[in-house]
């Protein structure tokens, strides 16, 4: 058993684990259900029962939500059959019609469709805010300020935000209702960020990403501190949010060794960043663990680790190039998600969708995950996506 001082790695090796209860097998299995039989009608009445029914929680998803409860220091956690479903279960737990909520313009894209097409549908007001505001924050609560909605670094473009200085600032707002925070961590993980050591009232996670780590699942995790995890657990009960036994099972399976891959993710991401920077054809890195770039001081002051997702922005090049460049890619694959052992790019341009901030990149934008592959063999890879570009840009094919 990890005991209370036991570092991350060796926590995500013992932790959550019941091998008593499963004849000494070192993995809790994938316990399939629906039904649970009772012994007799008294315990059935008694509704003390810790399984009741499949939707609830199984042997299995308590391996998972003790495990990550114990990371992030909260009060409990919920899953979700993806990160996505967690989000929307967050904000559903704290928000009803006349709410007003905050969330980031850096927002992950899709959390900016749920709360514009089905939270404000629902009558709750929606706005969204600079994520470089910092303690600025304050001019935007109104006296129906719910929730302030955070994500750091911002998807795709980056942006560190000032935790402590939000969270402070909504703790310190006397509105009609007390603001909660909630903060998507699925860059930094618990490993990375313990968002609720710093007063955030509930964090969340795509495990779709790291904890998966394969690209093989999809899954989503929510934890809560003390004086919000009633309405969490009372509102994912109600929505009925069960992710399948077999998802859980591999997010069990893979966080074991979140870690040790995190660490390499990390290594080879800030190796390749910095090579990136100082190729003529990229005009900005935008990666918050390397020294100098944007974030990096927010970054240095509250996070342990970076992740291998980072975003560059090339210097002016018609789009058709950076189409030829990431096309010759062989090793980096284009697709959406990331957190799996492999490489990936994806180009993106935030200003079609922004609303509270402009984006104004000098050229067009490209994110990439950075795998478990060998960094020397994915530089190489990058080089020959440089070759490509420059023989687009001047012409020669
Ligand atoms: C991927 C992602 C999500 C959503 O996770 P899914 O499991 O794909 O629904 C949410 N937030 C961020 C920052 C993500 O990158």
């Amino acid at each position: 058993m990890a005991s209370k001082n036991s570092k991350t790695a060796t926590r995500l090796a013992h932790g959550g684990r019941t091998s008593n209860d499963h004849y000494g097998f070192i993995n809790t299995p994938v316990y399939r259900g629906s039904t649970v039989l009772f012994e007799n009608t008294a315990a059935l009445k008694k509704r003390d029962a810790r399984y009741t029914y499949g939707i609830h929680a199984t042997p299995t998803t308590d391996s998972l939500t003790d495990l990550i409860t114990e990371l992030e220091g909260g009060a409990g956690t919920v899953l979700a059959p993806s990160g996505m479903a967690s989000i929307t279960t967050a904000l559903l737990a704290l928000v009803e019609a006349g709410d007003h909520v905050l969330i980031t313009d850096s927002v992950y894209r899709p959390t900016r469709r749920f709360a514009d097409k089905v939270l404000a549908a629902l009558g709750v007001e929606i706005e969204y805010y600079d994520p470089l505001i910092g303690a600025e924050i304050s001019h935007l609560f109104k006296e129906n300020t719910r929730v302030l909605f955070l994500e750091t670094p911002g998807s795709q473009t980056m942006e560190m935000q000032d935790i402590p200085a939000l969270v402070t600032a909504a703790k310190a707002h006397k509105g009609r209702r007390e603001i909660y925070t909630i903060v998507d961590n699925t860059w930094a993980t618990a490993l990375f960020f313990r968002a609720l050591d710093f007063g955030v009232d509930i964090t969340l996670q795509a495990g779709t990403k790291y904890i998966g780590g394969h690209s093989d699942i999809m899954l989503g995790a929510t934890t809560a501190n003390e004086r919000t995890w009633p309405l969490l657990s009372r509102t994912h009960t109600a929505l009925g949010m069960c992710p399948g036994t077999e998802e859980v099972f591999l997010g069990l399976r893979g966080i074991r060794t979140m870690e040790v891959r995190l660490r390499q993710h990390m290594a080879s991401a800030l190796l390749i960043a910095a090579w990136l920077r100082e190729r003529p054809e990229v005009s900005e890195v935008l990666h918050p663990g390397l020294p100098g770039g944007p974030g990096h001081d927010i970054w240095l002051r509250d996070f342990k680790g970076s992740c291998g997702l980072f975003s560059i922005i090339f210097e002016p090049v018609n789009e058709a190039c950076v189409d030829a460049f990431l096309d010759t890619l062989d090793l980096f694959g284009l697709g959406y998600s990331w957190g799996g052992f492999e490489s990936l790019a994806i180009p993106f341009d935030p200003s079609t969708y922004r609303s509270a901030t402009e984006w104004v990149g000098k050229g067009p934008a490209v994110r990439f995950h950075i795998g478990l592959e060998d960094p020397d063999d994915l530089i190489e890879d990058l080089d020959s996506g440089f070759s490509s570009l420059a023989r687009c840009r001047d012409g020669k094919n």
